[in-house]
């Protein structure tokens, strides 16, 4: 007997809500297509006129037979969230809120730079891990994103930004964790890797995570990109109070998970994102520290200046603790950036990304109690 679980579940799936054939990644597009009785190869068809050509039309697939295309329409649709307004900030960052189903909306943020244009991907609508420093916490999670939803999100900035640019970078910095959105996530990541549909090479999708460790040790297995680690202490006391889910996969463990994402060298290294908080993480006392937990792990680190939002409880570094941190850094040989902020007049800088999610869980208005 054949063994094909996957078509199976897309055929059941469509007989109740159409499939969404925007979110399904090569496997999923080649299961589908076999259990229609069709050839493999109408996948790869498919992705390049979804994500290569850009239509959403399945009158334009002309390789396809009109029988089959009835088909298609009979059972699938391909479905994009909506933008609702877009921003553009004085230095060209573009911040797009989009609507999705059940009414929930996120945030999407392109930033161009000589030589590559960014693309900031949400995952999630809202986010569960309550870092102290990012507003979008305060908003509590509400759910995740289906894969055709974070696809929609640069199928939909390639069509706003026009034909004269591309988007050359992915990072999935945007609101959520996504390796609390794993599968959903991996899909995506899929289509933005493979040829028939974004194309894009591995060192140019970066997942960026709090430090959820089963999801890298599992993410190391089944999907080639570059990690981000949102590191943000040198030490578990301060990481602890910052990014709370530390309390669970404390900063040495997440340091060997790193070790083994890198592997044999197949990547290169990970990147930590290191927020700098005035009195909080910014001294040369944490800057050693942070060398010394970084010694033996390929890396680099990007330091963010903290970017406000209202009753953030938290000031950024002056710029010379920022300076005096690098500096430190830089003499203990780890190679070291300070990330330019992007787009904060229109609140599309890191962490400051709202979406105006409905709080299920009331934290903000808990949080305000306790202030
Ligand atoms: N959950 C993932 C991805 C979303 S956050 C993660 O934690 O990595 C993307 C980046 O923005 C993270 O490094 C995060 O720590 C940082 N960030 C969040 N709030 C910020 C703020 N107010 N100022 C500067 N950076 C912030």
């Amino acid at each position: 007997m054949r063994s094909v679980p996957e078509p199976v579940k897309v055929i059941a799936q469509a007989d109740s809500q159409p499939v969404n054939l925007l979110g399904l990644d090569r496997e999923a597009m080649q299961a589908f297509f076999v259990e229609l009785g069709e050839k493999p190869f109408r996948a790869s068809q498919l992705m390049q006129w979804i994500h290569q050509r850009s239509t959403t039309n399945f009158d334009e697939m002309t390789n396809f037979s009109k029988v089959l295309r009835n088909r298609l329409r009979a059972l699938t649709e391909i479905r994009l969230p909506e933008i609702v307004t877009e921003q553009i900030s004085a230095d060209g960052t573009r911040k797009w809120l989009m609507q999705l189903s059940c009414g929930n909306r996120i945030e999407t943020v392109f930033i161009p730079e000589e030589g590559r244009n960014t693309l900031c991907v949400s995952s999630q609508v809202g986010c569960a891990l309550n870092c102290s420093f990012c507003s979008t916490a305060r908003q509590g999670f509400n759910r995740n994103l289906d894969a055709a939803e974070i696809i929609g999100q640069l199928w939909l900035a390639e069509q706003f930004i026009g034909n004269k640019q591309r988007v050359t970078n992915v990072v999935l910095m945007g609101m959520g964790e996504p390796l609390l959105n794993f599968d959903n996530v991996v899909r995506a990541m899929n289509l933005m890797r493979d040829d028939f549909s974004f194309g894009l090479s591995k060192r140019r999708v970066t997942l960026s995570t709090a430090g959820v460790i089963p999801g890298i040790d599992k993410l190391g297995k089944v999907c080639d990109v570059a990690l981000a680690v949102s590191l943000h202490a040198p030490n578990n006391t301060i990481r602890d109070e910052l990014v709370p889910i530390n309390r669970k996969y404390p900063i040495e463990q997440l340091m060997q998970a790193c070790i083994r994402y890198i592997g044999d060298k197949k990547r290169r290294k990970v990147t930590f994102e290191y927020v700098m908080l005035d009195g909080i993480n910014d001294s040369v006392n944490d800057a050693r520290q942070l060398a010394r937990l970084l010694q033996g792990v390929p890396s680099k680190v990007n330091l963010i200046p903290f970017n406000a939002f209202p009753g953030a409880p938290y000031q950024c570094s002056s710029r010379n603790a920022m300076m005096r941190f690098q500096d430190q850094l830089h003499h203990h040989g780890i190679v070291t950036m300070t990330r330019k902020t992007r787009g904060d007049d229109i609140d599309a800088a890191c962490g400051q990304l709202i979406g105006r999610v409905s709080d299920r869980t009331r934290r903000s208005i808990r949080m305000a109690r306790e202030a």
